[in-house]
């Protein structure tokens, strides 16, 4: 088995390591990875939008050359590639084992997303983003890890809105040839293809390698010649809405995934399931063990012992339930293969019977030794959620832990605010974090210098704001109503909330607008007046969320409303980058206890921005009385929309706005920079996706890894 990583025949000699940099995502997380290649053509780098992998396949030959003789360019080069082999070359892994042989990964890692990049669309939203904080983590970490998923050259869904504000989709797809992704060949050098077992007629997957760090990520694709011409579009998209394909994806991701990570010859001991999806690689599992001569039981028990699953979310439409005849219909030899009978196989996914049919999570559950939630109180409710599952427990134990989300430090923390702690933190802060010591630190930023980074941050991303804008104007034409609701007259002195997310109806994005005559005082206040930006795309078969979407539209479009009500289309990684770190106040109001987590507000928090947030998912343990707002702690029956949005006028008008136009004499807010800071402090010294690394390592991975038998 071999990788094939794109070459770039063009590129001399000298700066050849540029090619194996664009190759290994290290450099999207590291800024002197990201400045080589901005050195090497600005206006390059920013047309190929920050894709190494499409810059340098374009690059004309000359420019590479003169790039060849620079020294000063050689200088950087030779630095940055230095830095990165000797990252690469570290396999001391201290957290689970003595060394981390990287062609024998212990724990095999599935997830139907990955967020990893914006040149990568393998993601819809949170769980993707998380997915792909972790795989860098573990790599950071150096966790003995491999990933598996699927390659979606159509992505989840590229975003236009009509001139009425409906959110419509555009055909795009993936060029394979221009991303940091590498095909997989086989002995002879042709693209490997692997069968997928069970399905019949025979479907077949290709296998793509992306390089996140030390972590491989290997992802199944089905648009080959070898497939019928309807099982090609298989994986071109996340989440379909029917079911029976959706139903043949998740096979192929879960036992068509563990029969890939075989055919690479890699012998996980452990696998740890990001949600649901891909659980059905448990029955191969289960089936690898009866082949050896166990009994159900006993395989039952070994893979047990050895599996993680996380689950991510209380949201019924989260959890896929498959109608028993579906079931049936693919899986009705394989039972026989694992010596049970139709009954006892169905039993495995059985849940309620208000939803008869076979769930995914719950089979999950049932099958996986260490489970969990991703917040304290997402632990909570998944317990209650669950509790039919486990009615033979000892009372004083939790059959589903908590382990609670964190971000990617290196990947969120903006350059320009990570320039200036360098400044004021110890050095080598960042690579090491998690030490809570270090955050205390943050105090010792001069107030100003906060401030204008801030202010910087909150520019740049109206510039970025107001050029999409005009390319909507200047070159698609659009109506005049459209270029203004897509944030043309955004004013940086302006206070400035930001919302985005999927417009999911649980998460109330329109909920500000419940009392529009109180809304729109606010925003036209005369001496201190507020703007909102919005953004996130609504899943295509959610009627109910489009709507909600068109209704801020035709509120942002509005005269009424003078332009401070945004809307930006086709939120993604990029966008979110800008949005996060430029924005002042973080809104975040879904219908508690829904939001099981939420990372966003930790992206925010992190670069100085508070969350105005409600008390459920991460913020019922971020919250800390002076890093943000909170509100809706009281429980409510019934519709909370009204409570919920008067306690947000409420906090906007009687501290936030006073706070944040307090200035001092030169212009800074000091009252508005100490929650910043404290905001910063709080999320740097606990919501990191290292410290939750960790915690997997350490609660999960370690005791499985000696029930395998590859004890640390
Ligand atoms: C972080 C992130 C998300 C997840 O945000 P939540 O707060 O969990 O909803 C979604 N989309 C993008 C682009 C992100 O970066």
């Amino acid at each position: 088995m071999k990788i094939t990583n794109n070459t770039f025949p063009a590129l001399p000699e000298r700066i050849a390591g540029l090619g194996e940099l664009a190759e290994n995502l290290w450099w999207s997380w590291n800024p002197t990875g990201r400045m080589l290649f901005k050195l090497l053509n600005r206006r390059r780098w920013k047309e190929s939008i920050h894709n190494p992998d499409k810059m340098l396949r374009e690059m004309p030959a000359e420019l590479l050359l003169a790039a060849s003789r620079d020294t000063k360019f050689l200088a950087y080069y030779d630095m940055v590639l230095a830095k990165f082999r000797q990252y690469m070359a570290d396999k001391a892994c201290s957290l689970l084992r003595a060394d981390c042989p990287r062609d024998a990964p212990v724990i095999a890692y599935f997830s139907a997303e990955y967020g990893l990049h914006h040149s990568l669309p393998f993601y819809a939203g949170g769980l993707g983003f998380l997915a792909g904080d972790y795989l860098k983590e573990c790599s950071d970490l150096n966790i003995p890890l491999v990933a598996v998923g699927f390659m979606y050259p159509e992505g989840y869904v590229s975003q236009r809105l009509s001139a009425e504000g409906w959110q419509e989709s555009i055909q795009f797809t993936l060029d394979r040839e221009a991303a940091a992704i590498s095909r997989v060949l086989d002995d002879v050098g042709k693209p490997l293809v692997v069968q997928v077992p069970i399905i019949e007629p025979p479907i077949y997957v290709t296998v793509w390698h992306v390089s996140v760090g030390r972590v491989p990520l290997y992802l199944l694709d089905t648009d080959i010649e070898e497939n019928a011409l309807w099982n090609r579009g298989i994986s071109a998209r996340l989440y379909t809405g029917d079911i029976e394909l959706r139903l043949r994806q998740e096979i192929i991701l879960g036992i068509g995934g563990a029969e890939v990570l075989q055919a690479l010859g890699i012998e996980h001991a452990v696998v740890h399931l990001n949600e649901g999806h891909a659980a059905f690689s448990l029955l191969e599992r289960i089936r690898d063990r009866i082949l050896l001569g166990l009994s159900f039981e006993e395989a039952l028990q070994k893979v047990k012992e050895t599996t993680v699953f996380t689950t991510h979310t209380p949201v019924p439409a989260g959890h896929d339930i498959f109608p028993f005849q579906l079931i049936e219909k693919y899986f009705s030899q394989f039972w026989d293969s694992l010596g049970l009978d139709r009954e006892t196989f169905m039993q495995l996914g059985a849940h309620s019977n208000d939803q008869p049919g076979f769930n995914m999570t719950a089979f999950a559950l049932r099958l996986s030794g260490y489970r969990n939630g991703v917040s304290r109180k997402h632990g909570e409710v998944a317990n209650q959620m669950w509790q039919n599952l486990f009615s033979n427990r000892l009372a004083a134990e939790d059959p589903i832990q908590a382990i609670t989300n964190g971000i990617h430090v290196p990947t969120w923390i903006e350059p320009k605010m990570e320039l200036l702690f360098n400044k004021y933190l110890p050095q080598g802060w960042l690579e090491r974090h998690d030490d809570p010591s270090l955050w205390e630190k943050i105090d010792a930023i001069p107030a100003e210098e906060l401030w204008e980074t801030h202010v910087w941050l909150k520019i740049k991303l109206f510039d970025v704001i107001r050029e999409l804008a005009r390319k909507r104007w200047s070159i698609d034409k659009v109506n005049p109503a459209m270029v203004i609701a897509g944030g043309a007259m955004l004013d940086p002195s302006v206070l400035t909330l930001g919302f985005a997310r999927r417009f999911a109806t649980y998460k109330r994005a329109d909920l500000i607008f419940q009392d529009i005559e109180r809304l729109k005082s606010l925003l036209k206040d005369r001496w201190k007046p507020l703007q909102i930006i919005f953004a996130g795309k609504a899943h295509p078969d959610d009627q109910p969320g489009k709507m909600i979407l068109q209704k801020i539209v035709t509120i942002a479009k509005d005269p009424e409303f003078a332009g401070r009500v945004v809307f930006v289309e086709d939120y993604g990684e990029q966008f979110a980058q800008y949005l996060v770190h430029g924005v002042d106040v973080w809104l975040n109001n879904p219908i508690p206890p829904l939001e099981a987590s939420g990372t966003s507000g930790m992206k925010a928090s992190l670069n100085g921005v508070p969350n105005l947030s409600i008390l459920d998912g991460w913020w019922l343990e971020g919250f800390s009385g002076d890093n943000g707002w909170a509100f809706g702690d009281e429980p409510i029956e019934g519709d909370r929309s009204l409570a919920d949005a008067k306690a947000i006028y409420q906090i906007i008008e009687e501290k936030i706005i006073p706070l944040y136009y307090d200035t001092s004499e030169n212009g800074i807010p000091l009252g508005w920079v100490k929650v910043m800071k404290s905001a910063i402090k709080q999320t740097g010294s606990h919501f990191t996706a290292r410290r939750m690394v960790k915690e997997y390592a350490l609660k999960f991975y370690a005791k499985a890894m000696v029930s395998a038998g590859q004890a640390p």
